[in-house]
C-alpha cells in the first residue's frame, strides 16, 4: 500500500493514496497545482544553485552542508506524484554513492567528523523515506537500492556506539523502512538513535543541548522544545517506535509532551516556534504575535505528529490540530501561483516587505520568495502534498473514519463513498454512497463546531465534537450528510500570554482571519476592534469577513512613555476587513495582523 506512514498497529489503520482521490476543491487544487509546478519549480532551482550537480561532482559544491537532504526531499515528492523525472534526478544522485553505501556531498572525504552540525545522518532520512515512497509507490529501483544501501551502511557503522545526528529525522526514516521491507534491524537502529538522546549523544553547543533536544532522554522531557523542526521530527520518529515495539510508556512520553506544548507553546495558526536565533520553541506561554517564527516546516512535522498520534490512538484531538495546521500554515506556506513560499509565519507583520527578485538570503516572513538559502520548506511543502490524500481519512475494523473533508472519492474495504462539499467556506459536507456495502462510517465533528447535526435515513440528530457516526448496511445512493454550522468567531487568548492580552483574534470554520493593508489602505498599526458579531461576505469564491474598529491617530514622535495613561485614541471608526491568513500577502507588500487590540 503507498502511504507515508504505515504502523503495524494502531486505532486506525491509513489508507493507500489510491483509495483516497482528490477532486478539485480547495486541497484538490493545490495537490493538482503542486503536481504540476511546484515539483519543476524546486527541481530548476536545485539545479541552478548547483545542489543538484554536486552530485555530479561538480566543484566547487555550492549550497548549504544539508542540501543533499532537499534534493531527497524533493525526490520523495516526484515518488508520491509518479513523476517523470524521478529517474533521471535518482540515476545522478546514484553516482555519488560510495562503495559501502555512503553518501554525502559536503562530508565524502571528511565523513562524520561533527555530529553536532554535519547533517549526515539527517540527508540519510530524507534519502530513506524518498527510498520508501518510491518503494511503496512503483517498487524496486535505482532510488530504493541508493536508500537500501544508505540504511544499512548506517546500521552497519552505528549499531553500536553512542552517537546520533544534530537533526533527527532518520528515526522516523528507519522505522517506515522496517515497515516497508520487514528487516528488523532498521527498527532496532531507530530505537536505539531514540534511546540514546539526551543521554547526552552530542556535544555542548552555544544554544545548548535543548536545541537537539540531548539535554534529557525522550521519556523524561516534560515538553517539545528547542528547534521545532528537530523536535517535532524527533517526537514522530519516537511514535514510530513506540508503536511498532509496543512501548506504551514510550508513546504516552510523547502524548503528555504534545498535550503541554498544545496548551503553552502553539500560536492560533497551528504554528509552532516562537524564537528567530535558534528556530526553537519559547517559553512557555511565549506567543508573541510580532517574532513568532513559525517555520512552515515545523508545521509540517507538527502535521506528521498528529497523524501518527491519530493513527495510535484514534483520538479526534490529534486531527483537529492538523487541520488548524493544514488550513493555516500549510496553505499559507506557498501562493496560489505554486512557486513562492513563505519559510517565516509571523501573526503580525509591522512593516511591508521590499520585493524581492531571486534567492531569499533572510527567513523573516513579509513576502513569499521563490526560493532560499536553505530551501527545506519549498521542497517539504511539496513532498506533504504530494502525499496528502495519505491524512484525509483512515480505516478500521468497524469501517471508515473521515477526518479532513474536501471532495474526494475514498474507498475502503466494503465502503465506497464521495465527499461533495465547500469546505473550508461552506461546513455542508455529504457523503454520498458509490457502492452496496457495509461498515460504519465516522465523520469528524471539529472541535469548533457547535451546533452540528447529522442526516441520514430520513432522521436528523445532533452531534458533538468528536465523530459522527453512522451505521450501514449502506445501498450506492445513500447519503450523509453533516452540517457544520461556521458563524465567523471571536477567540481570546490565555491571559498568560502576555502578548496577546487586550486583543481577539477571528475564526470562521477551521480559517483563523487577519487584517491585511496594502498601499494606501488603513494602517493597523493602531487600531482597536468592537467584539461585535462580523459581517461575512463573499467574494471570489472566498469568504471575507468586516468588524468594527477604531483607527487611532496619535501624533508626536518623542519619548513614547508618560506618568499619565495614554491610551486613548483619537480614534476615527473604520470598516476593518479580514481576509483568510493562508491568503494573506498575495497582493504585494503588507502588513498584517491575526490579534486585533479591543
Ligand atoms: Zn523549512
Amino acid at each position: 500500500m503507498a502511504n507515508p506512514v504505515l504502523p503495524s498497529s494502531g486505532v486506525l489503520s491509513p489508507l493507500g493514496l489510491d483509495a483516497v482521490r482528490l477532486s478539485p476543491g480547495f486541497w484538490g487544487d493545490r495537490v493538482a497545482l503542486n503536481r504540476e509546478v511546484t515539483i519543476a519549480h524546486c527541481q530548476e532551482w536545485e539545479e541552478r544553485e548547483g545542489w543538484i550537480g554536486n552530485f555530479r561532482g561538480e566543484r566547487p559544491r555550492r549550497g548549504r552542508e544539508f542540501s543533499d537532504s532537499e534534493i531527497y526531499k524533493l525526490l520523495e515528492a516526484m515518488a508520491w506524484a509518479d513523476h517523470p523525472g524521478l529517474p533521471a534526478l535518482a540515476e545522478t544522485v546514484a553516482q555519488a554513492q560510495e562503495g559501502d553505501g555512503y553518501i554525502n556531498t559536503r562530508w565524502s572525504g571528511s565523513r562524520y567528523t561533527d555530529f553536532e552540525w554535519g547533517h549526515e545522518l539527517y540527508c540519510y532520512g530524507h534519502l530513506i523515506q524518498a527510498g520508501v515512497a518510491r518503494l511503496r509507490m512503483h517498487g524496486e529501483d535505482r532510488l530504493t537500492q541508493v536508500a537500501v544501501r544508505a540504511a544499512d551502511h548506517v546500521c552497519r557503522r552505528f549499531m553500536e556506539g553512542t552517537e546520533t545526528c544534530g537533526h533527527p529525522v532518520i528515526e522516523m526514516a528507519l522505522v517506515e523502512l522496517y515497515r516497508a521491507t520487514g528487516a528488523e534491524r532498521y527498527l532496532e537502529m531507530a530505537k536505539r538513535f531514540v534511546e540514546r538522546r539526551g543521554l547526552p549523544a552530542l556535544a555542548e553547543i552555544h544554544f545548548g543541548r535543548g536545541y537537539f533536544q540531548d539535554d534529557v532522554p525522550v521519556r523524561q522531557a516534560q515538553v517539545f522544545r528547542g528547534h521545532a523542526v528537530r523536535a517535532l521530527y524527533l517526537a514522530s520518529g519516537v511514535v514510530d517506535v513506540a508503536v511498532e515495539t509496543g512501548d506504551q510508556e514510550l508513546l504516552k512520553a510523547v502524548e503528555a509532551q504534545w498535550e503541554r506544548t498544545i496548551a503553552r507553546r502553539t500560536h492560533l495558526t497551528g504554528g509552532m516556534g516562537s524564537r528567530h536565533i535558534d528556530e526553537s520553541f519559547g517559553d512557555d506561554y511565549e506567543l508573541p504575535p510580532d517574532r513568532a517564527y513559525n517555520e512552515t516546516c515545523a508545521s509540517i512535522a507538527s502535521i506528521m505528529l498528529a497523524h501518527r498520534l491519530l493513527l495510535a490512538t484514534g483520538d479526534a484531538r490529534y486531527a483537529d490540530l492538523a487541520e488548524r495546521t493544514l488550513y493555516n500554515m500549510l496553505a499559507t506556506g506557498v501562493a496560489l501561483d505554486g512557486r513562492t513560499f513563505f519559510y517565516a509565519n509571523p501573526l503580525q507583520v509591522r512593516v511591508p516587505a521590499v520585493p524581492l527578485e531571486g534567492v531569499n538570503h533572510a527567513a523573516e516572513g513579509g513576502l513569499r520568495s521563490p526560493w532560499f538559502d536553505v530551501s527545506c520548506c519549498p521542497n517539504n511543502i511539496a513532498r506533504t502534498l504530494a502525499s496528502l490524500p495519505a491524512y484525509m481519512a483512515t480505516t478500521a475494523a468497524d469501517g471508515l473514519q473521515i477526518h479532513h473533508f474536501t471532495p474526494s472519492e475514498i474507498r475502503s474495504g466494503g465502503l465506497a463513498v464521495r465527499v461533495e462539499t465547500g469546505y473550508p467556506w461552506d461546513g455542508a459536507v455529504t457523503v454520498r454512497v458509490l457502492e452496496d456495502g457495509d461498515g460504519r462510517i465516522k465523520l469528524r465533528v471539529p472541535a469548533w463546531a457547535s451546533d452540528a447535526r447529522l442526516a441520514h435515513g430520513g432522521t436528523v440528530r445532533e452531534v458533538t465534537p468528536g465523530y459522527a457516526v453512522a451505521d450501514g448496511p449502506w445501498r450506492a445512493g445513500d447519503e450523509l450528510r453533516l452540517e457544520l454550522p461556521m458563524p465567523p468567531r471571536w477567540t481570546f487568548p490565555n491571559s498568560k500570554i502576555d502578548a496577546l492580552r487586550g486583543c481577539a483574534a477571528v475564526e470562521r470554520g477551521p480559517l483563523v482571519y487577519c487584517a491585511e493593508s496594502v498601499g494606501d489602505e488603513p494602517p493597523l498599526a493602531e487600531l482597536a476592534v468592537r467584539v461585535q458579531p462580523p459581517a461575512e461576505h463573499a467574494a471570489n469564491g472566498v469568504v471575507e469577513l468586516e468588524v468594527e474598529a477604531a483607527l487611532g491617530d496619535s501624533d508626536g514622535d518623542g519619548w513614547p512613555y508618560s506618568p499619565a495613561r495614554n491610551d486613548r485614541m483619537d480614534a476615527s471608526d473604520v470598516r476593518l476587513r479580514l481576509i483568510p491568513y493562508h491568503r494573506w500577502g498575495n497582493r504585494g507588500p503588507a502588513t498584517m495582523r491575526v490579534w486585533l487590540p479591543i
